[in-house]
């Protein structure tokens, strides 16, 4: 077996030509043989295209939208390549593809294999960039088309990993490149088997990283962030953070679980089931020591805050007079089932069933007129769901001071509060 290293670099790493130097000086500095490299779509392309999706569903003009996001990778480029390079001609391809693939119908029932179909297209030019400038600063890498590899279900915009397959595909396809040559690859992205492009949900590209891990069997996998680690709150929300040099793989899950948005929640289970190191590193302080997240034995007794925005309080009261049963908990978790509503935060009393669910186009529409025949329903949107794993006294006076609190609830370990943001 080949003795493999993956490496993972978000958008913010590859969002201007000054990152993407400084990139492939970190790769420079550490490339082994048998490493791959999965990047995200650059910047903020992500939002934009799904700006430009929703432009398209109003039926509203999004052409500038297209030259916009167009002009801002064609002078990344200017930047990184001299001038008769391919690669302007590869990016205008891509734009022209996608301009052509947004000529399709949109409407509320293919809208989120549509949204696949569009999405891809920021990891696939971001790859192409990334992968072409390495070759110019000598960097010898193959850009994989990381649909080839990661095969999962038809559930478009949460898509399910067909492991087994994938496997295959990785044994197959990326083991006899890779044992010669760095390969660059797209996070985020699949291919459900009628051969449409599937992706991992928001954030995914990390979960990407973990599948190719996982399946390569990889002495690690490393994480490259804006931040220095993985630490006990959102630095931008809250003063005197703490890094953590080292956390155990279930407390990092149960952190990303929770919301915590430096790693994706998917991504430890496959690494931990096979003890694969995970790095989190800063990609502007490269060799300061970052986080490890492997098996430790110790548990953390660091606070840890985890804030979510776009949350959406629903709350269903019975009728007829009745207290709630099981029953009705299973009709409302049925429902969300189906609608592939994750629960992030769940409250029942006598006569009523709340939770707490992220902001999704059509989704709370949908979940209300499915069920509005059994339960009187009333919601609240745009909230935040803050969660505090080790809490005390002192910090949860401070998160409640002000605010309007919609619902709480406290546990020996994890206290967790629904508000209006501040
Ligand atoms: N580009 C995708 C997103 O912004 C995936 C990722 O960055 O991991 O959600
Ligand atoms: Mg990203």
């Amino acid at each position: 077996m080949l003795k493999t290293f993956v490496f993972k670099f978000g958008g913010a790493s590859v969002k201007d030509a000054p990152s993407i130097i400084n990139l492939s000086k970190i790769l420079y500095n550490r490339l082994r043989n048998h490493t791959i490299i999965v990047i995200s779509a650059m910047g903020k392309t992500t939002n934009a295209l799904e700006s430009i999706l929703e432009k398209k569903l109003a039926e509203e003009d999004f052409s500038w939208n297209i030259t916009k996001l167009k002009n801002y990778h064609l002078e990344i480029c200017a930047d990184l390549f001299e001038p008769q390079h391919s690669i302007f001609h590869q990016v205008e391809n891509l734009f022209l593809q996608l301009s052509r693939d947004l000529q399709q119908p949109i409407n509320p029932d293919n809208y989120d294999q549509f949204y696949d179909q569009i999405i891809a297209y920021g990891e696939l030019t971001a790859t192409r960039i990334v992968q072409e400038y390495l070759c110019t600063q000598n960097i010898f890498c193959i850009w994989q088309d990381a649909r080839e590899l990661i095969h999962t279900n038809a559930d478009f915009r949460f898509a399910k990993v067909d492991w087994e397959e994938t496997k295959r595909n990785i044994k197959k396809q990326l083991i006899p490149i890779l044992s010669k040559y760095p390969v660059v690859t797209q996070g985020f992205i699949g291919r459900e088997k009628q051969g449409k492009t599937t992706t991992l949900g928001r954030e995914g590209s990390d979960f990407t990283a973990a599948i190719l891990g996982a399946c390569l069997k990889s002495q690690s996998v490393t994480i490259w962030k804006d931040v220095a680690g993985v630490l006990n709150a959102d630095p931008k929300r809250f003063p005197n953070t703490v890094k953590f040099d080292e956390l155990d793989y279930q407390e990092a899950a149960e952190l990303t679980y929770y919301g915590a948005s430096v790693i994706h929640p998917k991504t430890i289970k496959p690494l931990a089931n096979q003890s694969i190191p995970l790095y989190v590193k800063s990609f502007l302080a490269p060799d300061a020591s970052g986080t490890l997240i492997h098996h430790v034995n110790q548990s953390n007794s660091i606070p840890c805050i985890v804030v979510k925005d776009d949350q959406i309080l629903v709350s269903f009261k019975v009728t007829d007079f009745t207290f709630i049963q099981e029953a009705h908990i299973h009709e409302v978790y049925s429902e969300l089932e189906r609608l592939k509503l994750k629960v992030n935060m769940l409250q029942i009393s006598a006569i009523s069933i709340s939770i707490v669910i992220d902001k999704q186009l059509f989704k709370l529409e949908k979940l209300v007129q499915a069920m509005k025949s059994k339960f009187e329903i009333r919601y609240n949107e745009s909230l935040q769901l803050i969660t505090v794993k080790n809490h005390h006294p002192k910090i949860m006076a401070e998160l409640m001071e002000r605010r309007e609190i919609l619902m709480e609830q406290v546990t020996r370990s994890t206290f967790q509060l629904v508000s209006k943001p501040l």
